[in-house]
């Protein structure tokens, strides 16, 4: 295998986690599929039992019976109490398995990347470790989740259950390719978001007769729209719309059967008096949100009085940031130093755009959050998904060496 061991990894626990790995990914668990996932996790179990931490495959969540009856697997280290190291990652995948397979340093294997090698990494770490002498942190809590793909609610629920008082999230997602040839990354953030919703109204008329008189509830709509999204600097909340629909009241309100005037010319005589736009704001910082917030409305207000239309303007509930300059930070730059003295560049990602585990925190602002701890690959989620070995091996230690890191920080 190129590269496994210019970074610090023994030959024989490298192929002990590559055997761990093409196991785990030959055992079809797509979300959904209660008996794959069992397995999986069953597997999983095993492994870290056998490297000293106390693990449960149970059927959702404790005093949660209300969602799915899913497995979930909780590893404890022996001293994993009310604030434990918490490190997340999903078992399900996309597809059903298809046979694993190495090619030119890659294993080619249903969710190879996304996210079992994430598992068989820390799996790795804990062997390396152990060949180190050193005893990984002892508040270690492992928590493999089976509905992240279909953003299932016992991810959300795990994560705001066991994070709430957390010292810290790891999350063991792939990182990116980075900038460079051989560079890989690390998140350090992920953008929050929140849904939003424009209703306007106008005043219809007959556009041959009164055009004047008619308001237009349509180009105020479209005006906002413009505004609402335009170029943002670098770094600033991003406005998307989503869905423009205008047009006269009836044919608004009633689209599910009106929507049938598309290509005829009724009512395209009248000026709209009717319009909905909805769409989604995404930002780094909790307080940009609400700045952005604030601008959408007050747009509202303004192009409302300045059309004759009344433009009113709501959002729905806001998934939190977790800001690259949170507590994380000195851990994204311990990572980095890490990973620079095993002869390799981690380069730091501020702004993950989807929304995934540390966005299901009560408090992303108050957890340091190191997220991206897995190996890369590609074609996530297709037949054709792939880890790189070489990342793999890379991950690996820096697993062991960030966790061999905060347990010295701990003393
Ligand atoms: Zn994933």
């Amino acid at each position: 295998m190129p590269g496994h061991n210019d970074c610090g990894l023994p030959p024989d626990l490298f192929a002990a986690a590559c055997r761990l790995l093409e196991e785990l990914t030959a055992i079809s668990s797509a979300s959904g599929d209660a008996a794959g996932l069992e397995r999986a996790a069953a597997l999983l179990a095993r492994e870290l039992a056998a490297r000293g931490l106390e693990a449960a495959v149970s059927r959702g969540l404790p005093g949660r019976e209300g969602l799915a009856a899913l497995p979930v697997l909780v590893a404890r280290g022996a001293g994993a109490g009310e604030s434990p190291l918490l490190l997340i990652g999903h078992l399900d995948t996309v597809l059903p398995a298809a046979p694993p397979r190495r090619q030119d340093g890659r294993l080619v294997a249903t969710g190879a990347v996304d996210m079992k090698a994430g598992f068989a990494a820390l799996v790795g770490a804990l062997d390396l470790l152990a060949r180190r002498g050193v005893a990984p942190p002892a508040d270690l809590l492992v928590v493999a989740v089976p509905d992240e793909e279909v953003a299932g609610e016992l991810s959300r629920a795990a994560v705001a259950s066991w994070g709430a008082a957390a010292r810290a999230l790891w999350v063991l997602e792939p990182g990116e390719p980075g900038s460079e040839p051989g560079a890989e990354t690390l998140v350090g953030g992920r953008r929050g978001m929140f849904g939003w919703r424009l209703d306007a109204h106008g005043t219809a008329a007959h556009s041959g007769l009164h055009l004047a008189r008619g308001r237009s509830a349509l180009l105020a709509a479209a005006r906002w729209c413009l505004a609402a999204a335009d170029a943002p600097a670098p770094g600033a909340p991003a406005v998307n719309v989503g869905r423009l629909v205008a047009g006269d009241a009836t044919f608004v309100d009633g689209l599910a059967t009106a929507h049938a005037w598309l290509g005829t010319d009724r009512q395209l005589n009248v000026v709209p008096d009717r319009a909905v736009a909805e769409g989604e704001v995404r930002f780094t910082r909790a307080a940009d949100g609400e700045t952005a917030a604030r601008r959408l409305e007050t747009l509202a207000g303004e192009i409302g009085s300045a059309t004759g239309t009344a433009l009113a303007f709501s959002r729905g509930p806001t998934i939190p940031p977790v800001d690259p300059r949170g507590p994380q930070r000195p851990w994204c730059d311990r990572a980095v130093a890490l990973a620079a003295a095993r002869g390799w560049r981690l380069e730091v990602e501020e702004e993950r755009g989807g929304i995934s585990f540390p966005n299901f925190l009560p408090d992303p602002g108050r957890v340091p959050v190191l997220d991206g701890l897995g190996p890369v690959g590609g074609g996530m989620h297709t037949r054709d998904e792939y880890v790189d070995l070489a990342s793999f091996a890379r991950r690996i230690v820096l697993l062991a060496d960030l966790l061999q890191a905060d347990a010295a920080a701990r003393g």
